[in-house]
């Protein structure tokens, strides 16, 4: 699968497309998801062309991605949900729904979320 250059995130990272951006630096776009799930979702994404964690995880270097996951802790803190707990979701692909491919972590919060699918509602 080659990346394509026109999907959603890469036009909104562009800037042609608007989105409620939480953060924002060279490498690096947080942006509230149009659709939340939970009183919040923010969508954390590299700026380079990744289609999903695992192009990602393989094709970033150390220092990339690094700094990726640094700014998932500063997200959390400004969406102040770093002592109430948070979920963090990568969905890869057909079978976990992948709808946007450029890859994204969806970081959730705000209220107990509940068992870790749907319809799994065990208490944690
Ligand atoms: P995924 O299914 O993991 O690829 O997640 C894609 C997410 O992008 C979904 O939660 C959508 O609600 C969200 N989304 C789609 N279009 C936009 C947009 N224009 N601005 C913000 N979030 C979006």
């Amino acid at each position: 699968m080659t990346y394509d250059k026109n999907n959603i995130f890469a036009r909104i990272i562009r800037g042609e497309i608007s989105s409620k951006k939480i953060y924002e630096d060279e490498f690096v776009l947080a942006i509230e998801d149009i659709a939340p799930a939970a009183p919040v979702h923010v969508l954390i994404m590299p700026k380079g062309d990744f289609i999903s964690f695992d192009d990602f995880a393989v094709k970033a270097g150390t220092k990339t991605m690094t700094h990726f996951f640094q700014v998932i802790t500063i997200v959390a803190r400004m969406m102040k949900v770093d002592v109430s707990g948070y979920r963090l979701i990568m969905n890869h692909g057909h079978n976990a729904s992948q709808s946007v491919a450029h890859f994204h972590v969806h970081l959730i919060g705000g209220k107990p979320l509940g068992g870790l699918l749907p319809g799994d509602d065990k208490a944690r």
